[in-house]
């Protein structure tokens, strides 16, 4: 099977300039004032191969928050820490089809996570971080993924103090649900902790990077987890939107309400993409789009 390096540029541009103009349908979110004053225009596409090629379109130089993205990263450097037992003790691994940060998911689910892909979840694994040490438990994290990453993340303080600037009554209420439902024991610190990881920022070339490790599994990371945190993207990562577009497309996929967007191609590469505008479920329309036309093109469904 062919990788996802061996599209030309031509077609990738062809794409490209269809995706933005699709992108025109999508909305910037609007409860992080800085990411509401996102360009639509934005756009930056990286593709790396295991066999170390890579494409590179629009702007490559162009920084933008994790958000969402950093939830898989968060389950695998938990998974090896704590291994799967401890971890899957704090949240569950079932899909959830209510959007990201669904409280009347959490309540009907008596505050048991479902997933850790959505925000109940992720708030639990933060809390991990945050009892280990309240202060500075996210650095852990933070300096795990740029050495086995070999990026170069650093927390964007602007956009942690946009993201504290504008209230979160969701985030709140997740996170006092788990905490009465003792799922977690101190809600502030697990949400300040979240907050950090989501504000972990980069380049796309620093996201294909996080992405590469989820493929190539460097030791002392165990194989088997990384099969977890793909399985879990793959189910979970656009929420209600995964079952789609595992059917469509058929790649694990991971976004962020930043409007970035990482798929897995087992074995042969990775697909990162980023542009603010997104769809009604939260993900990125044109990165999206640009991930199916690829995995369409060269038949990389794991399905398949
Ligand atoms: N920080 C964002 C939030 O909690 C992350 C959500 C996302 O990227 N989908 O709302």
């Amino acid at each position: 099977m062919e990788g996802p390096t061996a599209l030309n540029t031509e077609q990738l541009h062809a794409w490209t300039s269809k995706a933005m103009t699709r992108a025109r349908s999508g909305q910037l979110p609007d409860y992080i004032p800085r990411l509401s004053r996102a360009s639509p225009h934005w756009f930056a596409l990286q593709i790396t191969g295991v066999d170390g090629q890579t494409h590179t379109l629009g702007d490559s130089c162009l920084q933008f928050p994790l958000m969402s993205i950093v939830k898989p990263f968060l389950l695998l450097y938990l998974l090896c820490q704590w291994g799967e037992e401890s971890v899957f003790k704090r949240v569950g691994i079932e899909p959830s089809s209510e959007p990201y940060n669904s409280l009347s998911q959490l309540q009907h689910d008596q505050g048991w996570p479902r997933n850790p892909m959505i925000n109940s979840g992720a708030i639990t694994l933060a809390s991990i971080l945050s009892e280990t040490d309240s202060t500075s438990g996210y650095q852990s994290l933070w300096n795990w993924l740029n050495y086995y990453g070999h990026c170069q993340l650093f927390l964007d303080e602007r956009m942690l103090a946009s993201v504290k600037s504008f209230p979160n009554p969701r985030n709140e209420a997740i996170a006092r649900e788990l905490a009465t439902r003792g799922h977690l024991t101190e809600a502030v610190s697990a949400l300040d902790t979240y907050n950090r990881l989501c504000c972990l920022s980069g380049t796309i070339v620093d996201l294909a990077h996080l992405g590469m490790l989820l493929l190539e599994c460097p030791p002392p990371l165990q194989s088997s987890h990384c099969h977890t945190v793909k399985a879990l993207m793959t189910t979970c990562g656009l929420y209600q939107a995964s079952g789609r577009f595992a059917v469509q497309v058929g790649l694990p996929t991971k976004s962020g309400v930043s409007g970035a967007v990482l798929s897995v191609v087992p074995h042969l590469g990775v697909i990162a993409c980023y542009s603010p505008p997104l769809n009604r479920e939260g993900n990125s329309v044109a990165g999206l789009f640009m991930v199916e036309q690829i995995a369409k093109a060269l038949d990389l469904s794991i399905f398949s």
